[in-house]
């Protein structure tokens, strides 16, 4: 017998609000009927806003995130293409795996679990390549596994600085619409997201935007591709079609997430992210327990992977949780297995859903054998959120 609500607090799926689950409660349309544009055209144009860009061209592909990295690989390069990726959780190890798989030759920078992109080793690899044989750099803007947002900024500086011509891959499913992020200013190519993290909606969607140098590079790309091909989407998309029969539920709860970020602001967004993301670490702090992020300047606004004590099994802590407390948090993955957990801060939340989140971490932590005072985390973040100014980004904790 389940009574009250389950809680989720993992990075994706995250909380669909309930103004976003009942607007996709629609009958079924046709989606070659003359207004089907009406629904669609807006979803293009304001996910612009979302990416921050004005030049580049949006498409949603029926998949998810890992499928709009199979579209963004095999439309813009080409077989054997020399590529740039570093290696630092269990995300940005993935999209190494596919670049192998499909054909590519990747330069590999291995860095530590817990650190952040390597902007330095970037840089000298990008500088040694005095031929532009790299053809791409890859950059895992939020490390979902490790809780570690990179420096894309400081990625596309490297290049600028080194003049060099390599496209700039960005994966942001875990970022877009709740990181900062801008497309436009740092001159992304290729930036990738989905549907069931900081936009609030189940799985489904792949997003992606295009700048107008990765859609030349799509027309010259010989790499093997047929149900992902950028050319299909763009003759039937510039009328708000698609090639194949997209998920019109989607696009409607999309239509109503999109609306609640403008609403609320995507500045405003970004800031209560932050704002709660800082109680969820101070929480963490209070515990004595160590984030997996291995410096502040790491930290992610949207998932914290929390290292538990050695002799603790983090398995234990998540059964716990999930089992008496009918609350889900994120797995430790990868070799984080058994050593990690996450908790997931993004999407639909607030100040009274964290708390709930630190409330059960806390009393899973203390069955599970962690030596820690109940309450200590909450208290934290309580006070971190009855001090924080919630109409602006800029906090006014006093006297700390
Ligand atoms: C969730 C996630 C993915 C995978 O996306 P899917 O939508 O599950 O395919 C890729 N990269 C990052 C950083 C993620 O957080």
């Amino acid at each position: 017998m389940q009574t009250g609500f389950s809680h989720l607090f993992i990075p994706g799926p995250t909380n669909v609000p309930e103004t976003v689950r009942q607007a996709m409660n629609v009958p079924m349309q046709d989606m070659r009927a003359p207004d089907f544009g009406d629904l669609t055209l807006g979803l293009f144009r304001d996910m612009k806003s979302v990416f921050r860009t004005e030049t580049g061209t949006v498409m949603f592909f029926p998949g998810s995130g890992t499928g709009c990295w199979e579209a963004a690989i095999t439309n813009t390069l080409n077989p054997g293409d020399k590529v740039l990726m570093a290696r630092f959780g269990q995300f940005s190890s993935l999209w190494v795996e596919m670049a192998q798989r499909l054909g590519l030759e990747v330069d590999v920078i291995d860095v530590p679990w817990g650190a952040g992109t390597p902007v330095k080793e970037i840089s000298r690899h990008l500088g040694n390549d005095s031929k532009d044989e790299i053809k791409a750099v890859f950059v895992t803007h939020n490390e979902t596994a490790t809780g570690v947002t990179s420096d894309v900024a400081a990625v596309r500086r490297a290049l600028d600085e080194s003049f060099h011509d390599a496209l700039l891959f960005v994966d942001g499913v875990s970022s877009v619409a709740s990181i900062d992020f801008r497309m436009d200013e740092w001159r992304v190519d290729l930036i990738v997201t989905g549907s069931q993290k900081g936009l609030m909606l189940p799985a489904g969607l792949g997003v992606l935007g295009i700048s107008e140098k990765a859609l030349d590079a799509a027309k010259t790309s010989t790499m093997r591709r047929a149900y992902f091909e950028f050319s299909d989407m763009l003759k039937l998309n510039a009328d708000g079609y698609f090639p194949y029969t997209p998920p019109t539920q989607l696009f409607h709860g999309l239509r109503r997430s999109l609306d609640r970020i403008a609403e609320e602001g995507l500045d405003n967004v970004i800031a209560r992210h932050h704002r709660l993301a800082e109680g969820v670490r101070r929480g963490i702090a209070a515990w004595g327990l160590p984030l997996v992020a291995e410096h502040h300047t790491l930290y992610s606004d949207t998932v914290s992977a929390i290292r538990v004590p050695q002799e603790i099994d983090a398995r234990d802590v998540l059964r716990i949780a999930y089992e008496d407390f009918k609350t889900s948090f994120g797995s430790g993955l990868g070799p984080l297995q058994g050593k990690a957990f996450r908790i997931g801060h993004l999407g639909d939340l607030n100040e009274g859903m964290c708390l709930t989140a630190l409330s059960i971490a806390e009393m899973a932590l203390y069955r599970a054998g962690v030596a820690l005072q109940l309450g200590s985390g909450v208290g934290a973040a309580q006070a971190w959120y009855a001090n924080a100014d919630v109409a602006r980004p800029s906090l006014r904790v006093a006297a700390e």
